[in-house]
């Protein structure tokens, strides 16, 4: 058996009859970048959602740590606590600050107490530069200094994964690039990363490998340099036509 963090296999997942995900077979190593790319509608969230069961598949086996997410004993709570997802739209707490936002799900779901709560959540607004901002609410704070807060709030679940989907997507283009900064020193500290991205300066950068999807499979993987340097696939070929 591998020991890859996330094995996905034959993974379908249709909506009524809206076949979305036709077959999807791929793997996560520990330490990995995987970045995911492909035309829009082609099945990217879906994929992710199914990662930490946000979306029930239809059929096939996620599993995560070992742990086969689609198997009816198991725990999806349990197994969700070391998923982190960061999304397109931030869903800061309006009525809390940076800091407490970084708190909240530490005391409901790890029932840690208020005091390791704060430090934790202290350390991680740190750690994605936010130092003098652990006291300011969301509305007064850049769009790109919500998606921080909304990162290291994930951080401070302490997972051991991290789900990317459109993270700058919502961004004025002047504050895109501190939250790849802040996802780029992630992954040198060793953070398995699934990133669906529309930025390939920044897959090609930092992802160990691309995936490029379209129609609900994975049509081509492998290094940025191969997948965005030198695409073999004809769908490959005309999408980055149209993106770089
Ligand atoms: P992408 O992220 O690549 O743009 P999505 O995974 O969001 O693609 O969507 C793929 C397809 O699945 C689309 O046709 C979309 O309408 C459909 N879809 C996604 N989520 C749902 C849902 N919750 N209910 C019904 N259809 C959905
Ligand atoms: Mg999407």
């Amino acid at each position: 058996m591998s020991d890859a963090l996330v094995q996905i296999r034959d993974l379908h997942k249709s909506f009524g009859d809206n076949h979305v995900l036709r077959g999807i077979d791929f793997e996560v190593a520990q330490g990995e970048v995987v970045c995911v790319i492909g035309p829009s509608g082609s099945g990217k969230s879906t994929l992710l959602r199914c990662v930490n069961l946000l979306e029930t598949p239809s059929s096939g086996t996620v599993l995560v740590a070992g742990e086969d997410l689609t198997d009816p004993d198991c725990d999806i709570d349990a197994a969700r606590r070391h998923i982190g997802m960061v999304f397109q739209s931030f869903n800061l707490f309006p009525h809390h600050t940076a800091l407490t936002n970084c708190m909240v799900a530490q005391q409901m779901v790890l029932k840690r107490g208020k005091k390791e709560a704060r430090e934790v959540a202290s350390k991680n607004l740190d750690r994605v530069g936010l130092t003098d901002k652990h006291d300011a609410y969301p509305a007064k704070l850049s769009g790109g200094q919500q998606q921080r807060v909304a990162i290291a709030r994930a951080l401070s679940m302490a997972p051991n994964l991290m789900l990317f989907d459109e993270p700058t997507s919502a961004l004025d283009p002047e504050l895109v690039g501190e939250v790849l900064t802040v996802m780029r020193k992630l992954a040198e500290e060793g953070m398995t990363m699934l990133v669906v991205t529309h930025e390939m300066a920044f897959a090609r950068e930092v992802a160990d490998r691309v995936v490029f999807m379209d129609g609900g499979v994975i049509v081509e993987q492998g290094t940025p340099h191969d997948v965005i340097g030198s695409p073999k696939e004809p769908r490959t070929k005309e999408f980055l036509r149209r993106v770089l």
